[in-house]
């Protein structure tokens, strides 16, 4: 029977097909902790299989129930109310395994891996041509994760064309360019490069090591040159049209990840002054940090390692430790359920630093409000990952131009009023107001419009 009570209903956490979707990811995680640890144990072919296949369908399921069988419109009902998506038991252990698992990946030896290499071989030996690392492990996890859960943010904003659009967009270049392609690469006896990485964000590509490295391959000054491309030209010239965007919510693996698996925690992000403060502060930091590192290896390098001397390697391990691992592996996919899903590209990501200095001062990508149509619910606010306070500018009818917001849109997606826009226009509002006006008195001047 429908219940019409207007007052606070109890939450219901799943139906009971969505408790089977769960327990069949459930099985499936269980099944990869078993091959882990009992190694040699099983078939790895269809083991690798049977989990991924199992985690596939349980989405399938999950989002069917989920999505496909209620009314359209986006929900995030209940996301205050969960554990999981409200900081609760569930959150607090969320965030404890995969801190665990970034600082075991990234700290840990390689053989606490072996289980899960000797899994994902088959694999490897199929794309690479070559036998599995903890690295091919974490990247075909990280590529799985995207895709699923990319499934997932589809179908939950499935009526919205920018967000289908994006999504697509980073589950293509993810599978595409930060999988296939430089796996393939490998196979044929050419050098690992990853397309949709460049410096700053991958800080390696910039140093002495690795232009010696790809300098052994005939390819090597081609695949350097793409990434001067992407760095000096591309990146100013796609954020002048697009906003950072084109990059942190089109094509980036981190910003990937953060859209399709980090979506049930946007919310969680602090939309406060103070870490708006904080914000700016670390981010430009990471910024000058990576430039100085950079600046200093090649100077080394020119010198013939006479400035870092026996220390070289060692300084730019200790940069790839801190911020390479900790800050963008450890904290920024770690504390997810914590603190949202852009810790990382909000707080450290050098990359998204240069493209919000861009977006800030010459860009024509803005969010233009309608303020006399705003009713202060907060939904944009609420829902910005970046923990932009959107609805400051909605009520007082201001372009929302701000260097972290990464364009995804969903403050425009989840506001009930249609109050907000992504737009490319080369002026603020006010510009443009005053210019409409003006056309409007000088029609009138000349008689066309009366009075
Ligand atoms: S979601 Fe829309 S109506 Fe609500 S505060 Fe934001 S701009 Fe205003
Ligand atoms: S302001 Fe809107 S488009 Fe920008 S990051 Fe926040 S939610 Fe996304």
């Amino acid at each position: 029977m429908q219940n019409n009570s207007l007052a606070p209903q109890p939450l219901i956490l799943t139906s009971w097909k969505q408790k089977l979707a769960l327990t069949l990811a459930g099985i499936a995680v269980l099944l990869l902790l078993v091959v882990a640890f009992a190694r040699n144990a099983f078939a790895p072919a269809p083991v690798l299989l049977t989990a991924l296949g199992l985690m596939a369908a349980g989405a399938v399921l999950f989002v069917r129930e989920e999505y496909l069988t209620r009314p359209e419109g986006i929900k995030n009902n209940g996301v205050w109310f969960r554990s999981l998506s409200a900081r609760g038991v569930w959150a607090w252990l969320a965030a404890i395994v995969l801190t665990g698992f970034y600082s075991v990946l990234y700290f840990g030896p390689s053989a606490w891996f072996a289980g899960l290499t000797d899994l994902f071989n088959p694999l490897s030996l199929l794309v690479k041509g070559k036998a599995a690392d903890k690295w091919f492990v974490y990247g075909s996890l990280y590529t799985f994760s995207v895709l699923v859960m990319g499934f997932k943010f589809g179908f939950k904003y499935r009526h919205n064309r920018y967000q289908v659009f994006r999504t697509i967009s980073v589950s293509f270049f993810r599978l595409g360019f930060a999988f296939l392609i430089p796996a393939f690469m490998q196979q044929m006896n050419q050098p690992e490069y990853y397309f949709t990485y460049f410096w700053p964000l991958k800080d390696w590509y910039g140093t002495p090591s690795a232009a010696k490295y790809f300098g052994g391959y005939a390819i090597g000054p081609y695949l350097l040159a793409f990434g001067a491309l992407m760095t000096f030209v591309a990146t100013p010239v796609l954020t002048y049209f697009f906003g950072k965007r084109w990059y942190c919510s089109w094509v980036c693996g981190c910003g990937g990840l953060a859209e399709t698996a980090g979506d049930p925690f946007r919310h969680l992000s602090d939309k406060s002054l103070k870490s708006w403060k904080i914000e700016r502060w670390m981010i430009h930091s990471v910024l000058v940090a990576v430039v100085l590192v950079t600046g200093l290896l090649w100077v080394n390098s020119y010198q013939k390692g006479a400035v870092l001397g026996a220390y070289s390697q060692t300084f730019y391990s200790w940069y790839g430790y801190i911020i390479g691992m900790a800050f963008s592996g450890v904290v920024g996919v770690g504390f997810y359920p914590l603190m949202g899903s852009r810790v990382w590209c909000r707080f450290g990501c050098p990359q998204a630093a240069i493209l919000g200095i861009f977006q800030k001062k010459k860009s024509k990508f803005r969010i233009t409000t309608n303020g006399g149509q705003c009713i202060s619910c907060g939904n944009c606010s609420t829902y910005c990952e970046m923990g932009i306070d959107v609805r400051h500018y909605a009520q007082r009818g201001q372009d929302v131009v701000r260097a972290s917001c990464v364009g995804c849109g969903i403050c425009a997606a989840v506001c009930p009023r249609g109050v907000l826009r992504l737009e490319g226009a080369a002026a603020d509002v006010d510009a443009r107001a005053t210019d409409l006006r003006t056309v409007h008195v000088r029609l009138e001047e000349v008689g066309i419009l009366e009075q």
